[in-house]
């Protein structure tokens, strides 16, 4: 028998989540400080026991049943600048930072390079694990590097950002390999007030700029989060809407030569690399017979009314009813479209 955490704070992790579902925990530790953060980690890895690592809980469903799982919960917080130059700064930011808190932050600073990000929920620390990005910007675009502690070796130590491997929606972290991150260091530009080169027609088409045009930091996080408002995608007590983990599909990605077995009207965005292409899966989903809005009959889960990729909670759902109609939206569009959605949240004690 491994050591037990102790129950620090015995809530519901509904409570802790922006899908709202999810029971109470055998125990939870709040961690404010790094130090904190790895003692509760190694000690978790130690038991033989579950446990899982929470911080903003917006990419993680839990299960109704969570009684013998014990959570670490990353608040650890704090903003500094390492190093600075007339061009660019380097900044050091702990995991339980609040990722939105900290893009509002670096855009009143005049800080470019995150700014197309504004309105993601969810921490810092988080951000390496999807390499989470919107707008046609990524956090792999401005990580440097990162404190990680490994959970097999229990060794902090500073990684560059090529050891996460990053890609779409994607790294190491979501491949296997198991560990705490401490803290984030970002790059980021100063360019007068102005973001990098925007690398998003949606925002550039929303303030009629040229893509690939610079604008003002502050019209593009106001203009971001006008259009996640109307998807949805900005957690706001008054739009039920909201009350989900975003995207609750990644959109696949398939070979151009696949590409070309879908419809024209798809819409598809051609990958970096050149030779890949992004397929909407909301698309997909909406073109299986699956409206926005649906929820299969007396279920509690529906499709968000305004964006057919997110699962909200209506209201007092289970989790149990989330994950049946995420599994009901995969049978669909397999059956219709021969495509497996893979989920983007964290499924956990199911
Ligand atoms: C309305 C809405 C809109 C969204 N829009 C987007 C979007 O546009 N783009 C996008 O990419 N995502 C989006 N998301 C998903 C989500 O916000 C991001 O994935 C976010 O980074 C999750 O952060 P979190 O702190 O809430 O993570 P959690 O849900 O708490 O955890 C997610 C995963 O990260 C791990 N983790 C958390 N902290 C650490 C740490 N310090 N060290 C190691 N592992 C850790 C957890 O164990 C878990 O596996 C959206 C979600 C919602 C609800």
């Amino acid at each position: 028998m491994g050591a037990v955490l102790s129950l620090v704070e015995p809530v519901a992790l509904s409570t802790l989540t922006t899908m709202q579902v999810g029971g109470t925990p055998k125990s939870l530790v709040r961690c404010e400080s790094t130090d904190q953060l790895y003692e509760a980690a190694k000690t978790a890895w130690l038991s033989d026991e579950k446990h899982h690592i929470l911080a903003g809980g917006s990419n993680t469903v839990f299960a109704d049943d969570m009684s013998e799982w014990n959570i670490v919960l990353v608040a650890n917080t704090g903003i500094e600048i390492v190093t600075e130059t007339d061009e660019t700064v380097t900044l050091r930011v702990q995991a339980g930072e609040s990722w939105d808190g900290f893009v509002q932050w670096g855009v009143e600073q005049g800080y470019a390079g995150v700014e197309a990000m504004s309105g993601i929920p969810g921490s810092v620390g988080a951000t390496p694990v999807q390499n989470v990005g919107a707008y046609g910007q990524e956090v792999s675009q401005v990580i440097t590097q990162v404190e990680f502690l490994d959970a097999t070796s229990h060794e902090a130590s500073i990684k560059p950002a090529e050891f996460f491997e990053f890609s779409y929606r994607d790294s190491s972290l979501k491949r296997g390999l198991r560990g705490v991150i401490g803290w984030v260091e970002f790059k980021l530009y100063k360019l007068g007030g102005l973001s990098v080169p925007m690398a998003s027609g949606q925002i550039t088409n929303h303030v009629g700029a040229e893509y690939g045009s610079q604008l003002p930091l502050s019209q593009v996080r106001d203009t971001v989060i006008e259009l996640r408002s109307s998807k949805g995608m900005v957690i706001s007590e008054s739009d039920p809407n909201s009350r989900s983990c975003g995207s609750f599909f990644t959109n696949p990605v398939v070979s151009s030569i696949k590409a070309l077995e879908f419809p024209d009207e798809m819409l598809k965005w051609k990958m970096d690399d050149g030779e890949s292409v992004k397929l909407s899966a909301g698309w997909l989903i909406e073109n299986a017979g699956i409206p926005k809005g649906y929820s299969i009959p007396g279920s509690k889960a529906a499709v968000s009314k305004k964006h057919a990729l997110a699962i909200t909670n209506t209201g007092g759902a289970s989790a149990a009813e989330i994950v049946e109609l995420a599994r009901f939206i995969q049978e669909r569009v397999s059956a219709r479209w021969g495509m497996n959605l893979l989920p983007e949240p964290n499924l956990i004690g199911f």
